[in-house]
């Protein structure tokens, strides 16, 4: 049980249950991993929203695909090479304290250095950093790594014949875990994506990760959400498009493959900056996943039980409900791919019923609970106290639902008396909600 401690007139005490509702996608054999540099999550929403018609392959993760734009960066680094390694390798760059050594993967700066490893920097204790080109290529499946900004190489290099690790999965499949790689030093020029297109057409990896550099060099130079960026936005755009054609026209792809996009930061505070972790322009970033087994026009906030959405916080990594971050991309397309997450790996996103959170605004006067309708059949109930021996008693009238929500509304009365509020199960032979529906 969790305990929030909201305002002054109520505390919201919320229950959650692990439950076990089956995800399951069986037919993804190919996961396109595509890295927008500098997306600001915020900025995509907007320009979605106003000029929809301007980025009509952005539009179509939306239509068909599950989304968020209000995923997370790593908490302490909004910043391209850490959070790229992040991405990849599922973990915090320094975590906390009590986080073993391997959780962690310390590379906590942003240029290229010939000298390190990701295994080899910051602390030897921590050993191998396995990844997700790791588990792809271990398990006998091809990987590709398309990028365009050079310091990308320490990536690759970490994961050569030299320094990849040992293939302890079944038939020895060879230290070299990254099966082909291209790195173009570029922006404002598709030559990255076009080399990807054409590569993908003849090399059918299993598993690509694809790097787009252009949107973080025109925040750098004009600035996050300025007119140029959004031009830029449509060249993007018009990337994602010729990805999307190479899909639907060849039938190694068509109907088998995921595409998931993120960010490694978004950016705009101040305005031609992303290095300051503690703006929500700077970690706020999309999540967007697309293929077999999601349902059209959903949220991917839905499909997990250990995520939820954060508003407009920044939760570290002590708070019980993690928000979905960049880091949880690798392993979500692991899990379509039918693998297991990454060997010591933190950031695991685990398919299944939403967690029902009761979520409180103060709205004319009104104090406002609700929660969502797909997390399970709840009764909400109040005390007056936490104690031991507290009575609970079931809430019943103004419930309203508008299908995606249940809400309570209350009107705040001055001097009232504390009042406790949780969800309870209804499976545990209570009264049922007493559920008005919404015109
Ligand atoms: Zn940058």
């Amino acid at each position: 049980m969790e305990i929030m401690v909201l305002r002054r007139f109520f505390v919201i005490v919320f229950l959650a249950f692990s439950l076990n509702s089956a995800f399951c996608i069986t037919n993804v054999t190919h996961v396109i991993h595509i890295l927008v540099d500098g997306l600001s999550g915020i900025y995509l929403k907007k320009g979605i929203d106003e000029n929809p018609s301007g980025f009509p392959n952005f539009g179509r993760f939306v239509r068909e695909g599950a989304c968020t734009f209000n995923a997370r960066t790593d908490y302490d680094y909004t910043e391209t090479l850490p959070d790229t390694v992040t991405t990849l390798t599922a973990r915090p760059v320094i975590g906390t304290p009590d986080m073993p050594p391997s959780a962690k993967h310390l590379i906590n700066f942003n240029y290229w250095n010939p000298y390190v490893t990701i295994h080899s920097y910051g602390d030897t204790n921590k050993g191998y950093i396995s990844s997700v080109f790791d588990v792809v290529h271990d398990s006998g499946m091809t990987t590709g790594f398309f990028s365009e900004k050079d310091k990308f190489q320490m990536i690759v290099v970490s994961y050569n014949e030299v320094n990849g690790g040992m293939d302890l999965v079944g038939e020895d499949n060879g230290r070299n875990k990254i099966d082909f790689s291209s790195i173009i030093d570029t922006w404002n020029n598709p030559a990255v994506v076009l080399s990807f297109a054409e590569e993908i057409q003849s090399n059918h990896f299993n598993y690509s990760f694809v790097h787009i550099a252009d949107m973080d060099y025109a925040g750098h130079y004009y600035g996050w959400g300025t007119e140029i960026w959004y031009e830029q936005l449509v060249v993007v755009d018009q990337c994602l498009g010729l990805i999307f054609d190479v899909i639907d026209n060849d039938e190694e792809f068509a109907g088998k493959t995921a595409i998931i996009l993120t960010a490694d930061h978004g950016g705009g505070y101040p305005p031609t900056t992303h290095v300051y972790p503690e703006y929500e322009l700077n970690y706020t970033i999309p999540l967007l996943v697309w293929g077999a087994g999601f349902t059209p026009g959903s949220d991917l906030y839905d499909y997990f039980s250990n995520r939820l959405d954060p508003q407009h916080s920044r939760p570290d990594y002590g708070y019980r409900y993690q928000p979905l971050r960049n880091g949880d991309s690798s392993n979500i397309a692991l899990s379509l791919l039918g693998l297991n997450p990454i060997p010591g790996s933190y950031m695991i996103p685990i398919f299944g019923q939403p967690p029902a959170v009761i979520k409180y605004e103060i709205i004319n006067g009104f104090v406002v609970l609700s929660w969502k309708t797909n997390s399970g059949e709840y009764v909400l109930e109040a005390s007056s106290s936490l104690s031991a021996n507290s009575n609970w008693t079931v809430v019943n009238g103004n419930f309203i639902t508008d299908g995606a929500l249940y809400r309570y509304s209350h009107p705040i009365a001055n001097n009232a008396p504390l009042l406790f509020f949780r969800l309870r199960k209804t499976s545990d032979n209570l009264m049922p909600l007493n559920v008005s529906q919404h015109p």
